[in-house]
């Protein structure tokens, strides 16, 4: 199952076409020609999706039943190991003065937090356990564990500089016990890292400290049943986004490691099209997520997202001979006339035996509007994958 993350578009005022009708996809056109071809909205018609919501929903999990927060994908993402009910948050490192006004949302974009990490692992609380990391330059994530837990706590960022970092509050009776918890961690955390010696270090160097932690996206941890007793089937995930990586990992999705030196458009495609055929000697189904896309798209670059594309297309005759079936689709519309996710459809694609073909002939995103799968959602392609591949379970008699 191949997702490219926002590729689907708008047409431009330029031309009148979109990025993928006017990109050069001899491959991707191949594959609608022998498949059978349909639009997806991700979630549901009308229904702006992130990545996060948008995955789950194509590994057939409802998102309004299973997500309440970002933070529990982005906790597992970064490999902390959770359980149902843990609540997890995103966290950014972030400047305070001496009277808790925010002068930095990033901590003068702090490189790298695992030595602060290392003396917040340190922090009791009274009520629940506490498992923090950090992730990426300023990111890290928080998980709370313990009896009584709520994400309905709101969050402690204001978003601008020179405003005062209030508590987090509780949304409802139920967030009041994490709030008490998440506020005393919060004051504790800064006690350390007031005194922790790389912002010494920062600050002798005229830099600001990491002196306080921002906490958002709270989630609890849903209960995600495996792929595995689902669809029996044995799933995997390539992806160079975290948060892509930690919805597979709640999914029971083996996740490989994809080397993450290059990034966005300039991602090594040659070694991630290798791990997908690594990863499919021991998997059913591999779900390979390519980033690129969407971020030439949040930037608006029509040129980049074409040739993207273009660069794209010539991976795929290797990825349809890994497999006896290959899903292309995207995971979300983010037009770059926009530079946002929007709720259009996408097009989607299933090659393999035994589909019943259709007229399409190019994959695009009016040209699949008129195939054989007419419109789903997202929680709907898993069942008719598997169903193709001759593994679904009759229901009824
Ligand atoms: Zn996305």
């Amino acid at each position: 199952m191949v997702v490219c993350d926002g590729l689907a578009d708008r047409p431009l005022r330029e031309g009148g076409l979109t990025p993928l009708e006017r990109a050069e996809t001899p491959q991707m056109d191949r594959i609608a020609e022998e498949g059978i071809c349909g639009l997806m909205d991700p979630i549901a018609p009308g229904i702006t999706p992130g990545s996060d919501t948008a995955h789950l929903s194509l590994l057939g999990y409802d998102p309004f039943q299973t997500y309440s927060g970002r933070g529990p994908f982005e906790a597992a993402g970064a490999g902390l190991p959770l359980r149902k009910g843990d609540v997890a948050f995103r966290v950014n490192f972030a400047t305070v003065d001496e009277n808790l006004l925010l002068r930095d949302r990033r901590a003068g974009r702090l490189r790298d937090g695992r030595e602060l990490e290392e003396l917040l692992r340190g922090i009791r609380v009274e009520g629940a356990e506490i498992l923090f990391r950090s992730t990426s330059s300023h990111r890290a994530v928080l998980v709370l564990r313990g009896k009584g837990l709520s994400h309905q706590v709101s969050s402690n960022d204001p978003h601008t500089t020179g405003v005062r970092v209030e508590g987090v509050r509780p949304l409802s009776a139920a967030g009041r016990k994490t709030a008490r918890i998440l506020n005393e961690f919060l004051r504790k955390a800064r006690e350390v890292l007031e005194e922790a010696p790389l912002n010494r270090r920062r600050r002798e160097q005229g830099l600001p400290p990491a002196n306080y932690l921002l906490v958002r996206g709270g989630g609890t941890v849903p209960s995600l049943e495996p792929l595995e007793s689902r669809f029996s089937l044995r799933g995997a995930c390539v992806a160079a986004a975290a948060l892509v990586r930690g919805v597979c990992r709640l999914a029971g999705m083996e996740v490989a490691e994809v080397p993450t030196s290059t990034t966005g458009v300039d991602t090594d495609l040659e070694a991630e099209v290798a791990e997908v055929e690594r990863r499919l000697e021991e998997s059913d189904l591999v779900l390979y997520s390519i980033k690129g896309f969407d971020e030439v798209s949040h930037d608006g670059d029509a040129r980049r997202k074409i040739e993207f594309i273009e660069r794209f297309d010539g991976y795929l005759p290797r990825l349809r001979e890994m497999a006896d079936f290959l899903v292309l689709t995207a995971d979300h519309s983010t037009p770059v006339e926009v530079r946002e996710h929007t709720a259009d459809p996408v097009p989607v694609v299933i090659a393999g035996p035994g589909v019943r073909t259709d007229e399409v002939r190019r994959f695009g995103e009016r040209s699949c509007a008129r195939g054989g799968l007419g419109r789903i959602r997202g929680t709907e392609l898993l069942p008719i994958l598997v169903d193709l591949m001759g593994r679904s379970r009759k229901f009824g008699a």
